[in-house]
């Protein structure tokens, strides 16, 4: 895979050595097995995947690029480039301003723009109404387009299927930026519909199979449905696409349960299924696919709580703290600065949306075994300092140092 130049803040000698050694030994990616950090008293089992995807160095390389490039003109992004706030922080830094927020509210007015000014398409994609206004500005946005590859292969797959009469079924959480995009982009070809999860996917299998009033369609899913969306014309056919950082066994559930739907609506047999329910596969991206994976096979340890680091805004981040949630305590962070000391952390819930305190974290035991992982958007660095700070609190002989040195 294509090297990317990040600025070296983000990355870890430590965490890059791990990689690289995993790497040697699995260059296949079979093993998702995670790797001990031994360091006596305190364990540390890393997810055999994290960290920064394709898509985010890809994003941060053409953002701090176009920062050298172009001193002395200004350097605008539509949005968060990716969804990591130290990140955004530092592009801040270095002179570049936002448009919008992440949910697309303004933030500095577009009539501002000038056409010599340079506008950032983050890794998410835009919609189309905002490419063309830009466009329109004569700004050149393909120049600066950090839409990842991963997010249009999306994309065209809902052309693709839209090509074939088929309604564009998106699962996704209809404010992120990337679930606007593709819905944008799908409405053009096709009718088009976002689930956010289950639930939303059974009401619209009420509106399939007749069970529900074709009218409450309209306040059920307002905001979720393309001009036009003819509820008695618009559900006969369908495929599934999904935001590229959905939890995969969400979205294969949600894709099998409406297909059933429609097997069992027309009577179809698996020879004759495409007649109502494309074949899409999941289009969920390798980066989401592995680090899920990676720490569902984490997850086979016995450890007594998981930490995972990420923005708080970071679906793909709030994904793996689903998983691990599911199996034992686990803390959500953005950094080592939340792991207060050896008695309290503060860390993110996100079915709150608050940043809480808890007291007593680590077991009051000898042997402490942690879970860690982070974000496709989490830079290197923050999770060896997380390491290093969790070090600190234990008696332990060793360091990162001496593991470091192990690996060599
Ligand atoms: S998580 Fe996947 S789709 Fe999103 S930027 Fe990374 S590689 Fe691209």
């Amino acid at each position: 895979m294509k090297q990317f130049e990040v600025p070296i803040i983000y990355r870890s000698p430590f965490i890059t050595a791990i990689k690289k050694k995993r790497k040697e030994l699995d260059k296949m990616k079979r093993d998702f097995a995670p790797t001990l950090l031994d360091f006596g008293p305190l364990q540390i089992f890393v997810a055999r995947h994290f960290g920064f995807c394709f898509g985010v160095e890809n994003a941060i390389e053409i953002a701090f690029r176009t920062v050298d490039e172009n001193p002395g003109k200004r350097i605008f992004l539509l949005s968060e480039i990716i969804h990591n706030p130290h990140v955004n922080a530092d592009l801040q830094e270095h002179g570049i301003k936002f448009l919008q927020d992440t949910y697309g509210d303004p933030l500095i007015s577009f009539d501002e723009l000038k056409s010599d000014d340079i506008v950032i398409i983050p890794a998410f994609g835009t919609t189309l109404a905002i490419e063309k206004k830009l466009n329109d500005l004569g700004l050149r946005a393909e120049k600066y387009n950090t839409t990842c590859p991963f997010v249009e292969k999306v994309w065209n797959r809902s052309a693709a299927i839209a090509k074939q009469n088929y309604t564009v079924v998106i699962h996704g959480k209809p404010k992120h930026e990337e679930t606007r995009a593709t819905f944008s982009r799908a409405a053009a070809n096709s009718p088009s519909v976002i689930v956010k999860d289950m639930d939303q996917a059974k009401q619209l299998a009420e509106y399939i199979t007749g069970g529900k009033r074709p009218d409450d369609f309209y306040s059920q899913f307002q905001g979720q449905y393309s001009d036009g969306f003819d509820v008695n014309i618009h559900l006969k056919r369908i495929g599934v696409v999904n935001q590229t950082t959905m939890l995969a066994s969400d979205t294969q559930a949600i894709a099998d349960f409406l297909k059933q739907v429609m097997i069992n609506k027309y009577n179809l047999a698996e020879e004759n299924v495409d007649e109502h329910f494309a074949d899409t596969r999941d289009t969920l991206c390798y980066a989401t696919n592995d680090n899920q994976t990676a720490v569902v096979n984490m997850l086979q340890t016995n450890a007594d709580l998981a930490i995972v680091v990420g923005g708080y805004n970071s679906s793909n981040t709030s994904h793996l703290v689903e998983l691990c949630e599911q199996k034992l305590p686990t803390y959500f962070v953005n950094s080592e600065e939340k792991i207060v000391s050896p008695k309290q952390i503060l860390h993110y819930n996100f079915h709150t949306k608050q940043e809480i305190e808890t007291s007593n974290y680590l077991p009051d035991k000898e042997n402490t075994k942690i879970l860690l992982t982070s974000g496709a958007s989490c830079p290197d660095a923050l999770i060896e300092g997380v390491i290093n700070k969790l070090v600190g609190f234990f008696n332990s002989s060793k360091n990162v140092s001496d593991l470091l040195k192990n690996m060599e």
